[in-house]
């Protein structure tokens, strides 16, 4: 076996991992890989095309528990991969065993041209890796994700987002006022979300929303879900986003804090970079929370346009409980009112009682004190963290900086998304166990 890196696999803690490349006849060679949960498929096919340059490699193989072999051809089946693996991992853990690393066995296949991973007319292999760093070697060049994923993007807004290309699958789930679908965009070979909005509005205000929806198309930050493009048909509009794979966070029972406090921090960061560029979310609650299994959480569905909002205002009629008293009774709105819903959503989460209160109560958020969590079931900076979102009056509640700085904040922000990573892989496992087969 030739060994190009060695060390410890301490898988979990440090998020190294360990890919096992297999070589037909001749042994393996071994990658480290310094952030696992966000390696991307066409990491693994590039040093594999380091490793055996001759051969065209499109997919490679692992193997289940039952010495089956599983073919991987995408990201989605790469985080499958992923997460069997890690669930593997966590198992040696608690059994004490040496980890062994992730096996994968090249399959080569047809001549390059013939298919190209993102099935895009452009070249998408150039440029330095900015997602992992393979081990294997310093002077093995490395490929450009940062810069494909950068060119996908520009190809997806560049008006290349219509009807015609978009394939749906499944539906995710129905908000207020939308449908949201998982779809196959055929140019791109992507895996989108798109939500569907029926309006019966002028071309005048179409073209209003479409201009007022452009400001997506700047929005940059790891913690806002990528927008690829907007496009109307008919009486209806299409709004392309992200697929996150694991869901929003309403539909997960009580998060342990530690997992809790590393989402908490992205949801700061994303509605940190909102306000700075003077964009209020509007409507920040657990279903606007996505997660993945990269351990990745991102924020969805803010106020960008005005016309958009009044528009689905219009048709469908809606109070949320997540809303600010001062928002409720019709005073002015801004950003302590964002977080005010911050904490009402993650105390929401925390006390898992499915749907909030109905809707007569909200009046009570109006005239009582805030509800609080009960203290002893919860950390001491966790319940004051809510208290203080939770603040009545709104100039109380803490300021952009000061979420940033609060303890409770602070002692999760360490950029671990393992942790989150883990925890959605584990929690979709067991959904799909409970499923049982399709
Ligand atoms: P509201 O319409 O009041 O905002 P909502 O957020 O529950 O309510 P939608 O925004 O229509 O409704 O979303 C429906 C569901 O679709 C969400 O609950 C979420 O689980 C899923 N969803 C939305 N966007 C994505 C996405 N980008 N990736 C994966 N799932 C998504
Ligand atoms: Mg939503």
């Amino acid at each position: 076996m030739l060994w190009l890196a060695l060390g410890p696999v301490h898988a979990m803690e440090s998020q190294v991992l360990v890919i096992r490349i297999k070589i037909p006849n001749s042994g393996a060679v071994d990658w480290t890989v310094h952030s696992g949960p966000q390696l991307l498929f066409r990491d693994v096919l590039d040093v594999i095309g380091q490793v055996l340059p001759e051969a065209t490699t499109t997919a490679f193989e692992y193997e289940d528990e039952d010495g089956d072999r599983i073919t991987v051809r995408s990201d989605e089946e790469m985080k499958a991969m992923l997460s069997y693996y890690y669930s593997t991992v966590m198992e040696q853990q608690v059994n004490g065993q040496l980890i062994e690393p992730l096996q994968i066995f090249p399959r080569a296949c047809k001549p390059p041209g013939e298919r190209n991973i993102h099935g895009l007319k452009v070249n998408t292999r150039a440029g330095p890796s900015q997602h992992s760093s393979p081990a294997v070697s310093d002077s093995l060049p490395s490929n450009s994700l940062k810069k494909s994923s950068a060119e996908l993007k520009k190809i997806l807004a560049n008006g290349q987002m219509n009807e015609q290309d978009i394939r749906y699958r499944d539906t995710l789930g129905h908000g207020n006022g939308g449908t949201v679908y998982k779809a196959h965009h055929v140019l791109s070979g992507k895996i989108l979300a798109v939500k569907v909005i029926l309006l019966d509005i002028t071309l005048e205000l179409q073209k209003q929303i479409m201009s007022e929806l452009e400001i997506l198309y700047k929005c940059d930050s790891s913690y806002i879900i990528g927008f690829y493009g907007a496009f109307f048909v008919e009486n209806r509009i299409s709004i392309c986003t992200e697929f996150m794979d694991g869901g929003s966070l309403d539909v997960y029972r009580k998060i342990p804090e530690h997992v809790l406090g590393r989402i908490a921090v992205a949801v700061v960061k994303g509605l940190t970079y909102l306000w700075s560029l003077k964009i209020l979310h509007r409507d920040v609650k657990p279903s606007n929370m996505l997660v993945n299994t990269r351990g990745q959480v991102k924020l969805c569905d803010f106020g960008v346009s005005t016309q958009l909002v009044n528009s689905i205002a219009k048709t469908y009629v809606g109070t949320n409980a997540y809303m600010a008293p001062e928002r409720i009774s019709g005073e002015q709105y801004g950003i302590h009112s964002d977080v005010w819903s911050l904490g009402i959503s993650f105390m929401e989460i925390q006390k898992n009682q499915g749907s909030l209160m109905p809707l007569q109560l909200l009046q009570c958020i109006v005239d009582e004190d805030s509800p609080v969590l009960p203290v002893g079931e919860f950390s001491e900076p966790f319940v004051h963290f809510i208290t203080q979102c939770m603040r009545k009056q709104p100039k109380e509640r803490p300021a952009p900086e000061e979420l940033m700085g609060h303890p409770f904040i602070m002692q999760f922000n360490d950029g671990n998304a393992t942790v989150v990573s883990m925890w959605v892989c584990r929690a979709l496992e067991e959904r799909r166990s409970q499923q049982g087969p399709p």
